[in-house]
């Protein structure tokens, strides 16, 4: 299991001196080599922590999506992955985990340089686990068994789970590696081809790691690795007449996109992971050194740029300013600084446009009447990156943009309570349900709010807990299907059943 907050955690190693030296990836990934867009078109990637351009990417458009899609059918149909026999692809993806764990210094790098977290998380966090989940829908899909239904003896009624075809993946900046892992995982396992579009901000790992999936033997074509623009790229991938499915995560707007473009195309399937605005629910018997532990990890760590960030705090007002006391001191240990740092905790924000959205909620709350109690500022501008302190606002009501909008950054609204139903209601209004946490030592009041709660995970005493096991995703608008644990291999695949007349 791994949780985010581990205080303890040993720190990374000091990968800086690799930097120089590192060979970047720029070309879209398709047929098994680096090529340029088709128009000739880059973009600039900037590392967040100093506003310097690092690279420059292929610009993919519809005519590369078209031409990744093409080849991805292309190895679809020729059967060499997706007829292979379960066990072969098995060893290509523990193979091609085994290679992202040897590249990890390298991966770790090159996801910090290109989005700002700290390299101890990439380090620690992204690159681990992405390859543990790799592994871990590799060694699954040849324990998995299809079925015969119970019909009478006059029929023998196979239920078989078939890959889909080509399966578009689209993912967002803030896990770039992980978030691109948890489709290509069971995506790949299932025997689909897969056209990975990374968002403009992160592609750097995307292409690195195509590499290392075709050094591990994935055949050339199953794996297409297209950079470039939301509206673009990504329209074009949703919009696709031979893409059988979109494995979406990103904002609820841009999920919603997908829908549209799916039901003007080919009625292609979506599985949408979205935002939130999850709530932890404070109880006056609550363990409050635990609990601010939590809710400061749960929502500064990775910058607040995190699906799942525990953004709305509801604290009971009986231990309100006792919690808040005790989460700013947490807080306080998590100072932005430069993510190449193996000790610095927080980063930087992705971009500017990212960071004039958070500054512009801040102003907000303020502007709104909340109580600004920690932070509130742009910090370390001399660097000539995106930085932006922990910031905790007290006194929020539940109307405020602030406690209904994804701000996605370092920033904690706090809404006290005194009645639990009032607690419970307040949790559920909101258009988001991906997750939420309650902090109590009875059980069953722990039970109560688990049930009552409106999302996909609820943690009890605890905050953003993962394993690979455990299924993820949202309830209303923080989208469906779900990522991680067996489960996920049921989104990549279709049902068939073949009936044999035997009576
Ligand atoms: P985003 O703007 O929705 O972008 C996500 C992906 O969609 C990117 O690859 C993006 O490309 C692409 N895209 C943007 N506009 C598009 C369009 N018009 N048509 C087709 N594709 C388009 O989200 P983001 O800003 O990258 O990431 C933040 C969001 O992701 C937050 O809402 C967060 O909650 C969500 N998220 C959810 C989960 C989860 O598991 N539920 C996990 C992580 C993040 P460009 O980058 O080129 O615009
Ligand atoms: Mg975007």
């Amino acid at each position: 299991m791994t949780t985010m907050t581990d205080l303890e955690a040993p720190e990374a190693r000091d990968v800086r001196s690799l930097a120089d030296g590192l060979d970047i990836r720029t070309g879209a990934w398709i047929d098994g080599a680096h090529v340029a867009a088709a128009s000739g078109e880059t973009f600039p990637r900037v590392n967040p922590a100093t506003g310097i351009e690092i690279a420059r990417v292929a610009a993919g458009d519809a005519p590369d999506i078209d031409r990744a899609v093409r080849g991805a059918r292309a190895a679809f149909e020729s059967g060499v992955w997706a007829h292979a026999a379960p066990r072969q692809r098995k060893k290509v993806l523990v193979r091609f985990a085994g290679l992202i764990e040897q590249h990890a210094d390298e991966l770790a790098l090159l996801e910090t340089l290109d989005m700002g977290k700290p390299i101890r998380d990439a380090r620690r966090v992204d690159v681990p686990l992405a390859a543990e989940c790799i592994a871990y829908y590799g060694e699954a899909v040849d324990k998995v068994y299809d079925e015969v239904a119970p019909t009478d003896r006059s029929a023998v009624v196979m239920v078989v789970r078939e890959p889909l075809g080509v399966v578009g993946a689209v993912v967002p900046w803030n896990f770039p590696l992980l978030m691109a892992s948890w489709k290509l995982g069971p995506a790949l396992a299932t025997g689909n081809s897969v056209v990975l579009k990374p968002a403009e901000q992160s592609p750097l790992t995307a292409l690195r790691i195509a590499e290392l999936a075709a050094e591990a033997g994935l055949p050339d074509g199953v794996l297409q690795v297209v950079p470039g623009f939301g509206e673009t790229a990504g329209q074009a991938i949703g919009r696709h007449p031979d893409v059988d499915m979109i494995a979406f995560t990103g904002s609820t707007e841009v999920g919603k996109l997908f829908l549209r473009y799916s039901g003007e195309s080919n009625m292609k399937r979506v599985a949408l992971e979205c935002g939130g605005k999850s709530p932890h629910v404070v109880l006056p018997d609550a363990d409050l050194d635990a609990a601010s532990k939590g809710i400061a990890w749960g929502v500064f760590y990775n910058q607040g740029e995190v699906c799942n960030a525990g953004s709305r705090l509801l604290v009971h007002h009986d231990v309100k300013d006792e919690l808040l006391e005790r989460v700013a001191k947490v807080a306080e240990r998590i100072t932005p600084g430069d993510p190449l740092d193996p000790k610095t905790r927080m980063g930087a924000i992705v971009d500017q446009t990212q960071l004039d959205r958070v500054l512009g909620y801040i102003e907000s709350g303020r502007s709104e009447g909340a109580t600004l109690h920690l932070g509130g500022s742009r910090v370390l501008e001399e660097s000539g990156g995106f930085f932006v302190e922990p910031t905790i606002f007290d006194a929020v009501s539940n109307e405020m943009t602030i406690a209904r909008e994804e701000i996605f950054g370092p920033v904690l609204s706090t809404i006290g309570f005194a009645e639990e139903d009032e607690a419970i209601r307040v949790a559920n209004d909101t258009m988001y349900g991906l997750a939420a946490a309650v902090w109590t030592n009875d059980v069953s009041k722990a039970h109560r709010y688990a049930r009552a709660l409106r999302a996909g995970i609820v943690w009890v005493n605890t905050y953003d807990a993962g394993d690979i096991t455990s299924p993820f995703g949202g309830f209303k608008q923080s989208g469906f299907g779900r990522d991680k644990s067996i489960h996920a291999l049921d989104k990549f695949t279709d049902l068939k059943a073949i009936w044999i007349n035997v009576g």
